[in-house]
């Protein structure tokens, strides 16, 4: 049966263009994304056939198999999972489904021979993980024989990873999926036995389906663990082994930032693995919004990414949630509204956030960075669950007009001058114009600190959040700030030097009008940088040129 051509969708080929160049030095992390695809198709198949069984037949006990053919220079990995059909194999190893590839690439769009730039690109393709594309790293040709359960036809996909790909019948085939890598001259190392089996208990031991590789003897041997790894105790798992397993569901190369592995035993039942990543995913700010854990059922994997599993702002966290109490052939629909997985994101929510918390206190540092990182994600929790709006509150930073670096909102109140009641805050798109800011002059004058916010979802929770332990934030924009009240700071009263700047002069000049200034206002657009006062009665502004001198 002749064989149809195919061209890979161009983000493929630009994908495959950036992996044959820049991924030299990881080349082994194919074996994991291969192994990591063969157990998903057996997780796929397991939770297939609980509603068909016959999808089995006689074939049940899953498994993973590698071998290495030396003189034909090929190592093959074969799995007896749920396989492919002609268009889950066009669709899969031709294109890329995933929302924000395009926007992705263009950011990479290669190193030009430049090594700090490929060393960025490295990074970032981790985040982004090149899963089944990876075995062209090692490999000048992929065979790729499988079919579906429940099919009697089999397909036959090929290709040098270079603009296009084969795809035709194929008889005699298993069920499940059979990879053959032709293994390039520079990636010979991989079809050496002793070094497959490190690397596959190195990266792969967590798989919960066995894979076995034939020994010199002939006899099976089996090189990982194959047991789940959430469901070992805690103090049995090394940093590793959690690292490893972060890399199998969370597609990435960084390390976990944060690991939660949590048991909840009462009204209801269920495992949580968690991990935040020490890296933004690339699709963290895609419409969709979706989380990516995986949703098990008494170790079987229901799906990922489940509505209602994980609040869209936690979507940053990788990992998985296996229910003991969930009906296993529950639907997406059913998933939304059931009471059970409500609960359970309502418990894990509380524990991450609680372990955010114990961080934030213990490794202020590293907090830090991950406020960096997500915190544009998490504040939107504060107006979308007010049910965590005090938990969100705590673990808030911001930057702010007397503090270097982050603080939160404890530390704010803890400064607030005598007579001040409230928190101010002031939104804009970036902090060096928002310092600039007029309308800061008379807290800069009285030493009232105010909250610089550029995340574009600030608007949305200030809007939503009236207070922080009974103070209420207030816009310095919105007008009304009376600070009238404060005593004028100290320092500033001192302040002798000549101004810097604009701002300063400003400031300056408000203290030497006092109170009857309501507003000033420093245009920069003009080189003599005339200030204009806005007294009490209105519009009534005068040009301070000569005063300034
Ligand atoms: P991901 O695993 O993140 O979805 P990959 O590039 O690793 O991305 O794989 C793409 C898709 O190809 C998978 O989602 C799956 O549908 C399909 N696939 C890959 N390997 C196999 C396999 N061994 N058996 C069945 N389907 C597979
Ligand atoms: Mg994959």
């Amino acid at each position: 049966m002749a064989q149809e051509r195919l061209e890979f969708q161009a983000e493929v080929s630009r994908l495959l263009d950036i992996v044959a160049r820049s991924l030299y030095s990881k080349k082994d992390v194919f074996l994991r994304e291969l192994i990591s695809n063969a157990s998903d198709a057996c997780d796929r198949l397991r939770y297939a056939a609980l509603t068909t069984p016959d999808l089995l037949s006689d074939d049940a006990e899953f498994q993973i198999r590698l071998s290495v053919d030396k003189d034909a220079g090929t190592l093959t990995i074969a799995d007896n999972g749920i396989g492919m059909d002609r268009t889950d194999l066009i669709k899969n190893l031709g294109t890329i489904a995933r929302s924000g590839t395009g926007a992705f690439l263009d950011q990479i769009n290669g190193s030009g021979g430049d090594d700090e730039k490929a060393k960025d690109d490295l990074a970032l393709i981790g985040q982004f993980g090149v899963g089944f594309y990876s075995a062209f790293m090692v490999s000048d040709k992929v065979d790729v024989y499988t079919r579906k359960a429940g099919d009697a036809q089999g397909w036959h996909w090929s290709s040098d990873g270079k603009g296009s790909f084969e795809v035709g019948e194929a008889e005699g085939l298993k069920r499940g999926t059979r990879i053959v890598l032709h293994i390039t001259d520079e990636a010979k190392e991989f079809l050496d036995q002793t070094r497959l089996e490190h690397i596959v208990r190195t990266h792969s031991d967590h798989v919960a389906v066995p894979v076995v590789m034939a020994g010199e003897d002939g006899a099976d041997n089996r090189l990982n663990r194959a047991a789940a790894l959430w469901t070992r105790s805690k103090s049995e798992i090394t940093d590793e082994e959690y690292k490893e397993f972060y890399h199998h569901v969370g597609h990435g190369f960084d390390e976990p930032w944060a690991t939660v592995h949590t048991k909840a035993e009462g009204t209801v039942e269920f495992t949580a693995l968690l991990f935040v990543p020490s890296q933004p995913p690339f699709d963290l700010f895609t419409p969709d919004r979706r989380h990516h854990v995986r949703l098990y059922v008494r170790r079987v994997l229901v799906n990922e990414g489940a509505e209602g599993l994980v609040p869209p702002y936690l979507r940053f966290l990788r990992g998985v949630i296996d229910s003991e109490d969930l009906p296993l052939n529950i639907s997406r629909e059913m998933l939304q509204s059931n009471r059970m997985v409500g609960k359970i994101r309502q418990i894990t929510t509380k524990r991450v956030l609680g372990d955010l918390a114990k961080r934030a206190k213990d490794d202020a540092e590293g907090y830090a960075q991950f406020w960096t990182s997500f915190g544009a994600v998490l504040k939107e929790g504060l107006y979308e669950e007010p049910d965590n709006r005090e938990a969100l509150l705590e673990l808030a930073r911001f930057r702010s007009t007397t503090v270097d670096g982050w603080t939160d909102l404890a530390g704010y109140v803890e400064r607030m001058k005598e007579g001040q009641d409230a928190i101010y805050i002031i939104t804009g798109e970036n902090e060096q114009a928002l310092e600039r800011s007029p309308q800061l002059e008379g807290f800069k004058a009285k030493g009232v600190e105010v909250l610089l916010l550029t995340d574009p979802i600030d608007d949305f929770w200030t809007a939503a959040v009236e207070t922080y332990k009974d103070k209420p934030f207030k816009s310095v924009t919105k007008g009304g700030a009376d600070l009238s009240s404060i005593e004028k700071s100290e320092e500033k009263e001192d302040e002798k030097e000549p101004a810097a700047d604009i701002a300063d002069l400003v400031a300056r000049l408000k203290i030497a009008l006092g109170e009857s200034v309501k507003d000033v206002r420093a245009s920069e657009r003009l080189t003599d940088s005339p200030v204009c006062l806005v007294a009490d009665d209105g519009d009534m502004d005068m040009r301070m040129e000569r005063l300034l001198r």
